[in-house]
């Protein structure tokens, strides 16, 4: 299931010309294949997901074709519209808002799903995205550049969540800036599953 996941995800359109100053890197088909499997095996007892900071929508899309209700919210318009043509052309359920996450709001806690800014152009961009997560979740999976594991844990714990996993993965990035040399290259990434104590 996890490789004809991958496979479809494949075929989603990505940033067509991505925003440097929003951090706007796709999740790679693989890894977002990989996280909505293990939130369904994990996490099936939930049934809604919000993706924060959803870009062209390929989280919100694979947790929506494992079988959960899924809203993708982005501040950034084209990259909305792409992920609603990409719901679109693999029959997913998603739906998508257009919101600044710190202005983000929902009643009751959810399950959180997002791959935000690292924060490589602007230090910790991640953060605001984790203080919505651990506002608004149950369960948190959040994906991150490696090194993040001390950060990552130091804010879980004082919002009352338990990192109950942390996966290491070296996942393919393709060319997307013009700085960018080469094709593609490999990056290390650190996935966090985070519990709501
Ligand atoms: N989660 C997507 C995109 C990752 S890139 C994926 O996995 O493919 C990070 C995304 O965060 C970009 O789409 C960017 O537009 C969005 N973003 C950055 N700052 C934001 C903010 N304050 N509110 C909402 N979205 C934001």
């Amino acid at each position: 299931m996890k490789k004809k996941l991958a496979i479809l995800l494949e075929d989603l359109e990505t940033f067509e010309t991505p925003k440097l100053s929003l951090e706007q890197y796709p999740t790679p088909s693989g890894l977002a294949a990989e996280i909505a499997v293990t939130a369904n095996l994990l996490d099936g007892d939930k049934d809604f997901f919000i993706d924060l900071g959803c870009g062209t929508g390929v989280l919100a899309i694979a947790m929506s074709l494992v079988g959960f209700k899924t809203l993708g919210v982005d501040i950034d318009l084209e990259a909305l519209k792409l992920a609603v043509s990409n719901a679109k052309r693999l029959n997913s359920n998603a739906s998508f808002v257009l919101a600044d996450v710190r202005k983000f709001n929902v009643k009751g806690r959810v399950g959180v799903v997002m791959n935000p800014p690292f924060g490589i152009k602007r230090r910790h961009a991640d953060k605001v995205f984790l203080e919505k997560a651990f506002e608004i979740g149950s369960v948190v999976y959040s994906v991150h550049s490696a090194g993040s594991e001390g950060f990552v844990r130091g804010m879980a714990d004082s919002y009352g969540f338990e990192v109950t996993h942390c996966w290491k993965y070296r996942v393919p990035m393709k060319k997307l800036y013009r700085f960018h040399k080469k094709p593609y290259k490999f990056i290390a990434v650190e996935v966090f599953r985070m519990e709501w104590m």
